[in-house]
């Protein structure tokens, strides 16, 4: 895969996922904007990006917030003259039953998992546009298929991002913007980490592989898809879930 060079803007990119997809397209030569709502975890990650050769850097931002999503994308259009891969990652989690789930708790999920791919993905599209090419990836999940329980917030906000990522792919497919989505299921991250090994035992029953999925199983599937070898692919959603939904 030849990215000669490109530049590509990682939402949520201060660890997790997040994280490895931003390493991943370093490692393919790609610049990095890694943008995080911690300031001190956006500069480690800029800074080890620095160290592995290619430009990189940390932006604070709240990507649930217009202002603030226009100011990122000012910075770095300073910084890098524009974009050709956006990758929507941050994600947050508030769980409850239905009856138990409290009206902030929809709407913060709401807000930093959807919002932020319709406010993220139209300030991308402008600058995409102009260059007749683009790469937008959305992290969706694997229970935006299947539903789950305490989950109502989470799985809306992330079959939300389904249906915005092919209507901008239909929209912009004439510019040479792709638009896909990448949905995991259970994958190895600080929030599953401390789930007790109970919880964990019965997650790894419920995935025909017999384990969960590393963080660097996701970003393999978001570099190709940000690739310019995935041009003909776009509104698609790619699994990465060991084969608990297909
Ligand atoms: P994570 O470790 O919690 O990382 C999420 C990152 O997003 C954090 O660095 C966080 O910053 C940042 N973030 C949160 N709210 C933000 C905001 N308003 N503005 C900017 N950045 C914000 O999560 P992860 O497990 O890597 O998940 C990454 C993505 O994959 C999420 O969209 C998640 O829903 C999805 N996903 C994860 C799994 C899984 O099993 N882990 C499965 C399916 C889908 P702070 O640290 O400063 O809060």
């Amino acid at each position: 895969m030849d990215f000669k060079g490109q530049v590509a803007l990682v939402t949520g990119a201060g660890r997790g996922i997040g994280q490895a997809i931003a390493e991943s397209l370093a490692t393919l030569g790609v610049n990095i904007a890694v943008v995080d709502l911690s300031a001190d975890d956006a500069g480690a990650v800029a800074e080890g990006l620095v160290r592995m050769g290619v430009r990189a850097i940390p932006v604070t931002a709240d990507v649930s917030n217009a202002d603030s999503v226009k100011d990122m994308f000012s910075t770095v259009v300073k910084e890098f003259g524009g974009m050709d891969i956006l990758v929507n990652n941050a994600g947050i989690t508030r769980d409850a039953l239905l009856l138990r789930m409290k009206e902030e708790d929809w709407d913060s999920v709401i807000d930093v998992n959807l919002k932020s791919v319709f406010l993220c993905s139209k300030e991308a599209v402008k600058i995409m546009s102009k260059r007749r090419y683009g790469r937008v990836v959305n992290i969706a999940s694997v229970v935006a298929f299947m539903g789950n329980p305490g989950q109502a917030n989470y799985s809306a906000s992330k079959a939300g991002i389904v249906g915005l990522t092919k209507t901008i792919a239909k929209e912009y497919a004439g510019r040479g913007i792709t638009a896909n989505a990448v949905a995991p299921g259970f994958i190895m991250t600080a929030m599953t980490e401390k789930l007790p090994d109970n919880v964990k035992d019965e997650m790894k029953k419920a995935i025909p592989m017999g384990k969960l999925g590393t963080v660097q199983d996701v970003a393999n599937a978001v570099v190709f898809l940000s690739s310019p070898d995935a041009g003909y692919i776009t509104g698609q959603v790619v699994h990465v879930n060991g084969g608990m939904y297909m």
